[in-house]
């Protein structure tokens, strides 16, 4: 029996059905309101879900705006060319370590947010997250898997003419962007997941099926990421890793987001998430001139 764990106005939510649950009401003061704490105790929050039902709900989720489930994680990787069919379609060479950037965390927006882009070179990535629980350092690959609390679904929007800009390319600026990290609706204990090893994940665009693909064909696989991640830098409760994004990006297409788009991600066992997309500006022009000082 596991838990699903949304944010709903700024605290934390067991979701059961059509239902929510506030969790320091129903846990009676147990847990606090902080979606951030509640992720550290995820067997405590599979005890209480397992208590819920339509009498004791808060709510319907149907009628309240969801934030991001994780809302203040003090790290978030993204692995870039982690599928051979992404690699192959961006014409890069399969990695033969893990590309890791960063997603700075005020990029996290939730399961309904808009999405603010400020160029026509926009880009959509649906990607499998995953949310630590437990933290660690040096984590073996046959342990790693407890280290997740759950999963959740997650967009690695990316500004395609940011990213490559610079020479050489850099990942974590064009990826950054407010509103550039749409994560949600909930987060997924993972024994609530059919097959934890492929799960199946796909985005449309306006209706229209751009991505489907399945974490069974990760290059570096869960287990993995979080062992090399954890050999680098001690994770912690609420950590983000997206693991990677399959084939059907708009670069590859010539088809780039724009004013409008509704991106809609969903994967099996964890949901839907849908977000529209709000061309609002320019990015500032840049040069290299020393500043005028006249
Ligand atoms: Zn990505």
């Amino acid at each position: 029996m596991g838990f699903r764990l949304a944010n709903v106005g700024g605290r934390a939510a067991l979701v059961h059905g059509d239902h929510y649950t506030d969790l320091a009401t129903h846990s009676q003061g147990a847990l606090g309101p902080d979606p951030m704490e509640a992720l550290a105790q995820p067997d405590q929050l599979a005890e209480l879900a397992a208590g819920l039902n339509a009498a004791t709900a808060t709510g319907l989720i149907a009628e309240v705006t969801l934030d991001p489930p994780v809302p203040r994680p003090q790290k978030v990787f993204g692995i870039g060319l982690n599928y051979a069919s992404h690699a192959a379609e961006s014409g890069m060479e399969a990695p033969a370590s893990p590309v890791v950037f960063t997603k700075f965390p005020s990029c996290l927006v939730g399961p309904t947010a808009d999405v603010e882009i400020r160029s026509d070179g926009c880009d959509y990535e649906v990607e499998l997250v995953l949310v630590i629980g437990a933290g660690g350092r040096d984590i073996a690959v046959a342990d790693a898997w407890s280290h997740v609390a759950g999963v959740t679904i997650g967009q690695d929007i990316s500004d395609r003419p940011a990213q490559f800009a610079a020479k050489p390319p850099h990942f974590d600026l064009g990826k950054s962007f407010d509103t550039f990290g749409p994560i949600g609706p909930v987060v997924v204990s993972v024994d609530e997941v059919a097959d934890r090893d492929a799960v199946a994940l796909s985005c449309e665009i306006n209706g229209e099926t751009r991505q489907d693909g399945s974490t069974a064909d990760l290059i570096f696989n869960v287990p993995t990421l979080i062992s090399y991640l954890s050999s680098i830098t001690t994770l912690v409760s609420g950590d983000l890793i997206f693991t990677g994004t399959p084939d059907g990006i708009g670069a590859v297409q010539g088809k780039f987001l724009a004013d409008g788009d509704v991106i809609t991600s969903t994967i099996d066992g964890i949901g839907t998430m849908t977000n529209r997309v709000v061309r609002i500006s320019d990015p500032a022009p840049i040069s290299n001139a020393a500043p005028n000082n006249d």
